[in-house]
C-alpha cells in the first residue's frame, strides 16, 4: 500500500502483556477493516509515523502550540507494531502504538489519529526479553531519525499538516 497510511480510533485496553512494565507502553487501537482496508494485506512488523491525540494528555511542562489549540490535536512521533490479535486467535489484525513522548498519565479512551509514513522491519520472535527490548529501542531511534528528516522536509516545503486537518 502507498504511504502515508492512515488510521484512527479511540485508545482501548491491550492484551495485558505488560508493555508498560518494560518501559514501552503501547496504546492499542481497534482495527476496523472497512475503515482501513489496506491493513488486511500489509506485512506484520514495525512501522513508524506520527500520532495525533485529542485531547492531548496533560503534561505540566508542555506549552500548547497554536496549531494544537486550533485543531485540539497534539502531534507526536510514534513507532508501532502491526500484527495479529491473540485475543481473536490471531485472526484479526492488531495495532499498538508507542508514542515517542513521556506522558504524566494514561490516555485510554482518547482519540488517536495515525499517519504511518514508513516500515522499519518484520516481526520477530525473541528467545529472551532483553533482545526484544534492545530491538525496540533501536526501532525508536530509527523512527526518531527518519521523522526528524520528514518534519524538516515538511517545514522546508511548507507542505501539508501532519494530522490531516
Ligand atoms: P495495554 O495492554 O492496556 O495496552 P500497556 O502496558 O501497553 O497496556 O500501556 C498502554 C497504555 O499506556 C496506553 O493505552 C496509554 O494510555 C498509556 N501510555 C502512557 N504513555 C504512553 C506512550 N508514550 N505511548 C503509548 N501509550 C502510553
Ligand atoms: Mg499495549
Amino acid at each position: 500500500a502507498p504511504y502515508p497510511l492512515r488510521m484512527e480510533g479511540k485508545v482501548i485496553r491491550g492484551f495485558g502483556r505488560g508493555s508498560k512494565e518494560l518501559g514501552i507502553p503501547t496504546a492499542n487501537l481497534p482495527v476496523d477493516d472497512s475503515l482501513t482496508p489496506w491493513i488486511a494485506d500489509i506485512k506484520s512488523g514495525v512501522y513508524f509515523g506520527w500520532a495525533s491525540l485529542r485531547p492531548p494528555p496533560s503534561h505540566p511542562n508542555q506549552p500548547t502550540a497554536s496549531s494544537e489549540a486550533r485543531s485540539g490535536f497534539s502531534v507526536y512521533p510514534m513507532v508501532m507494531s502491526i500484527g495479529y490479535n491473540p485475543v481473536y486467535e490471531n485472526m484479526e489484525r492488531s495495532a499498538e502504538v508507542h508514542v515517542l513522548h513521556e506522558f504524566g498519565a494514561d490516555f485510554y479512551g482518547v482519540e488517536m489519529r495515525l499517519l504511518i509514513t514508513g516500515f522499519i522491519r518484520e516481526e520477530k520472535d525473541y528467545p529472551v526479553l532483553e533482545a526484544l527490548i534492545e530491538d525496540i529501542n533501536i526501532d525508536c531511534d530509527v523512527a526518531r531519525n527518519s521523522l526528524d528528516r520528514e518534519a524538516w522536509a515538511l517545514r522546508e516545503t511548507g507542505k501539508g499538516t501532519l494530522d490531516g486537518s
